[in-house]
C-alpha cells in the first residue's frame, strides 16, 4: 500500500512538470500518491462531523498556544508558573493496552520496553544518529525535556506494571475510510481507557484493513472545544495514541518487507505523541491545495514545506522556495512521512508547544517533575530567555534579561562547587545585570535565579539553577 522509493522519486521528479499545469491536476495528482499512515487527518476530520466548528477552534486554539509558547520568556505566567521553566524535566505516565487476536499481535514486553526507551531518546534528543542532522539544523533541534515511563499504580491503586493485555475476539481494527475507535472500549472487545487524565493511554492492536497496514497511528490533540467543554474532553475515554502492533516498538520484528521496513525504529510511536502534545504535520496537511506552500505549521524553526517525505530519505527534497536563505525540506523532523532512518529531531519551538500542551492541557498525566541542573548547552537551553553567560576575560558575569515585563521580583546568587557562595542575592534588574564574582579559581560554578525574597525577607523559591565555567 504504501510507496515504494521508485515511485515517490518519480513523483517528486514530476513536481517541476507538474507546476506548469493545472492546479486541480495537480491536486489530483498529489492525492493519487500521497499515503497518508498516519491518522491525525482523518481522526480531524471524524472530530468535525461530530462536533461542527471543531476544525475551526482547533486551528484558533492551536495558533494561540503557538503564539503563547513562542514567548517563553516574555510573558509573566511564565516567570510566576515555575513548573515551566526548561530546567524542568517532566515525565510522563504511560499505561499500554495490547490487543491480541493471535500470538503475533500480542508483543512482547521487551518491545513495549524499548518503545519507552524509544520514545524518551528521542524526546530528550539523547538518540544515537542525532549525528546526521544537517549543520543547517543542528543548531533548531531540541530537547523537549519531557520522559516517559510505565505507570506502576493502577486506577484503583494497585500495583501494575503498566501493561494491559486482552485477548479479543476483534481481528482487525482497520477501517476502508477514517479511522475506528473501537479498540478503546470493552465493550467492543477492546480495552477502557485508564482515566484519560491521570494516564497517556496507548492501544496496541492490529490496525489493517484488508491486510493493508494503511494507517500506523493516530492521536488526540490537546484541546477544549466550546460547545464540548474541556473538563469532557479531557476525560473522553478516546484520549490516547492508538499504534499498529507491528510497528510498536524499536526492531519489532514484524516491521520489515518494503510497506514496514522503513518504519522499524520505533518512530511512529513519537510521531504520535507529537500530535498527542499539539504538533502537526510538518508541512501542515496543505499537500492537496493547489499552492501547498501557503499554510505553515505554525512552527518558525520549521522551513515552509508543500507535502511530507512519503518515506524517503530524500536530502534534496525542497517543495518550497522561500527566498535569500531558502532551506530544504526538514525531513530529520519526528513529524514528516520521512523513513525512520531519516527522522532525529523535534525543533526547539515544538518542543516549547509540547510542553506548553503539557503543562496547560494535560497536567495530570505529568508523574513526576525535577529540575536538572545543566550546563549552558546552545542546543539544549536557548528556550531560557533569561540568558547567564561569563565573560571571563573581564573577570565577570552577565546575566540578560530581555526587554520584557517582568513584574516579580528576581534576584540571582552565585555559588561555588563546595556551595560556599562566591555573589551574594543580587536584584536582577530590566535588560543586564553584571556581577563580579569574589576572587576565584577556575572551574564550574552555580548561578541560581530566585524570585520573592528580597528587601522585605519574604521566601524566595529557587527558579533556575545552571552551571558556568569560570576562568
Ligand atoms: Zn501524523
Amino acid at each position: 500500500m504504501f510507496n515504494k522509493p521508485i515511485k515517490s522519486l518519480y513523483y517528486f521528479s514530476l513536481l517541476g512538470i507538474l507546476s506548469l499545469c493545472s492546479p486541480k491536476l495537480l491536486a489530483q495528482q498529489a492525492d493519487q500518491d500521497f499515503q497518508e499512515p498516519c491518522g491525525q487527518v482523518d481522526l480531524l476530520k471524524q472530530l468535525e462531523n461530530k462536533y461542527p466548528g471543531f476544525k475551526q477552534q482547533y486551528d484558533k486554539d492551536y495558533l494561540q498556544s503557538i503564539k503563547r509558547s513562542a514567548s517563553v520568556g516574555k510573558r509573566k505566567r511564565i516567570v510566576k508558573d515555575t513548573t515551566y521553566f526548561y530546567d524542568t524535566i517532566y515525565t510522563v505516565r504511560v499505561v499500554f493496552h495490547v490487543l491480541y487476536n493471535n500470538s503475533a499481535e500480542n508483543i512482547n514486553d521487551s518491545l513495549l520496553k524499548n518503545q519507552i526507551e524509544v520514545l524518551n531518546q528521542d524526546f530528550r534528543r539523547l538518540n544515537s544518529d542525532t549525528f546526521k542532522t544537517r549543520n543547517v539544523f543542528k543548531s533548531r533541534a531540541g530537547d523537549t525535556r519531557i520522559e516517559f515511563e510505565l505507570a506502576t499504580v493502577d486506577p484503583s491503586g494497585n500495583p501494575t506494571n503498566g501493561i494491559v493485555r486482552k485477548a479479543t475476539s476483534v481481528t482487525s481494527w482497520g477501517t476502508a475510510n477514517g479511522i475506528s475507535e473501537l479498540m478503546k472500549y470493552d465493550a467492543n472487545g477492546g480495552s477502557n481507557a485508564w482515566d484519560p487524565k491521570k494516564y497517556m493511554n496507548i492501544w496496541v492492536c492490529d490496525m489493517t484493513f484488508q491486510n493493508q497496514d494503511r494507517i500506523l497511528g493516530f492521536a488526540y490533540p490537546p484541546y477544549g472545544h466550546p460547545s464540548w467543554p474541556s473538563s469532557s474532553w479531557t476525560t473522553d475515554p478516546n484520549q490516547g495514541v492508538v499504534l499498529h502492533y507491528k510497528v510498536t516498538g524499536r526492531n519489532n520484528p514484524r516491521s520489515t518487507g518494503a510497506n514496514l521496513g522503513t518504519s522499524n525504529k520505533g518512530r511512529v510511536a513519537v510521531h504520535e505523541v507529537g500530535h498527542y502534545l499539539g504538533l502537526r504535520h510538518i508541512w501542515a496537511d496543505d499537500q492537496f491545495m493547489a499552492n501547498r506552500c501557503i499554510l505553515d505549521d505554525y512552527i518558525d524553526d520549521t522551513p515552509l514545506q508543500g507535502v511530507g517525505a512519503n518515506f524517503t530519505c530524500n536530502l534534496t527534497q525542497n517543495t518550497c522556495w522561500s527566498g535569500q536563505d531558502d532551506l530544504p525540506d526538514m525531513i530529520e523532523n519526528y513529524m514528516d512521512y520521512s523513513t525512520h532512518d531519516c527522522q532525529n529531531l523535534f525543533t526547539r519551538q515544538q518542543s516549547q508547544v509540547m510542553r506548553a500542551a503539557l503543562v496547560d492541557s494535560r497536567p495530570g498525566i505529568i508523574s513526576r517533575t525535577r529540575i536538572e541542573e545543566r550546563m549552558r548547552i546552545f542546543d539544549t537551553t536557548i528556550y531560557d530567555k533569561i540568558l547567564i553567560y561569563p565573560v571571563n576575560s573581564e573577570d565577570k558575569i552577565v546575566v540578560e534579561m530581555p526587554d520584557e515585563e517582568f513584574d516579580d521580583l528576581l534576584s540571582v546568587e552565585v555559588y561555588n562547587s563546595v556551595g560556599q557562595q562566591i555573589v551574594k542575592n543580587t536584584r536582577i534588574s530590566k535588560n543586564e545585570t553584571i556581577l563580579r564574582p569574589i576572587r576565584h579559581s577556575s572551574g564550574m560554578y552555580v548561578v541560581v535565579i530566585l524570585k520573592g525574597g528580597g528587601d522585605d525577607q519574604s521566601p524566595s523559591t529557587v527558579v533556575r539553577k545552571v552551571k558556568i565555567f569560570l576562568d
